[in-house]
């Protein structure tokens, strides 16, 4: 933000002081340095009317995918929630599946959870709109269960399809079932975490899930030590 006069300094420092105070909620001591963008991500923001070189793109994905019928899922919910974000992002956050108020809203991470993962991402330095969040599974599973192996079967191809259409650098996975889903894996989230994986060649960063949290707000160290490992991954291939 140009500063040009007082009102603009003020407004910077109020910024800045909420900044520092969310960062302080999910008990950060040291603050990243925050990169100046590299030539190669400036030209990845400008270059908007590129072209995606080939490959499929979201809105493809997402008009494939239709009022999807595929799984027992298409019975319960209100929306499919595909997923929102940059479709030019660098990091993309992969939940397990709608809650409630995720399948009234059409929109992942909505509620006490979502605003807790934007405090998160400010805390990266980083915000909703920069980033692309979706989950597993589009649909609501009813009660809030874990989805069941088919209904994940019948999902996952369109997960896989975002994944190539984005080519994101990093992905985090946020809680115990996208994890151990993606990496077809049962070990608990607590030893998954912290640790980098591959999936579909992208590295993969699992970490606890903001709605985890809520109810464990001592997780929020652990959750600061894996997102500062991405924003190291982040930095150091600009
Ligand atoms: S959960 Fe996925 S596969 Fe099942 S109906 Fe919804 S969009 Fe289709």
């Amino acid at each position: 933000m140009p500063i040009k006069n007082r009102h603009d300094f003020g407004a910077l420092v109020s910024e800045a002081r909420i900044w520092l105070e969310q960062a302080e909620l999910l008990g950060v001591r040291e603050l990243p340095t925050l990169a100046s963008p590299s030539v190669s991500e400036f030209e990845r923001v400008v270059d908007s009317s590129a072209d995606s070189g080939g490959r499929e793109t979201l809105e493809m994905v997402r008009e494939d995918l239709g009022d999807c019928q595929r799984c027992p899922l298409c019975d319960h919910r209100k929306k499919i929630v595909f997923g929102v974000g940059n479709p030019r992002a660098r990091l993309v956050l992969v939940g397990e599946a709608p809650g409630r108020q995720e399948d009234l809203q059409g929109e992942p991470f909505v509620g006490e959870a979502g605003r807790l993962l934007d405090r998160i991402l400010l805390s990266m330095g980083t915000c909703r709109e920069d980033v692309y969040i979706c989950n597993v599974q589009k649909c609501r599973p009813p009660g809030n269960r874990d989805p069941e192996p088919e209904e994940i079967a019948a999902c996952e191809p369109f997960l896989q399809r975002q994944l190539a259409a984005l080519k994101p650098d990093i992905i985090l996975a946020l809680g115990r079932f996208s994890a151990q889903t993606l990496l077809r894996n049962d070990t608990p989230i607590s030893r998954l975490r912290g640790n980098w994986y591959s999936y579909q060649g992208l590295p993969l960063m699992p970490t606890y899930h903001p709605a985890y949290l809520l109810r464990n707000p001592a997780g929020k160290r652990e959750v600061w030590e894996d997102v500062k490992q991405v924003m190291q991954r982040l930095r150091a291939d600009e």
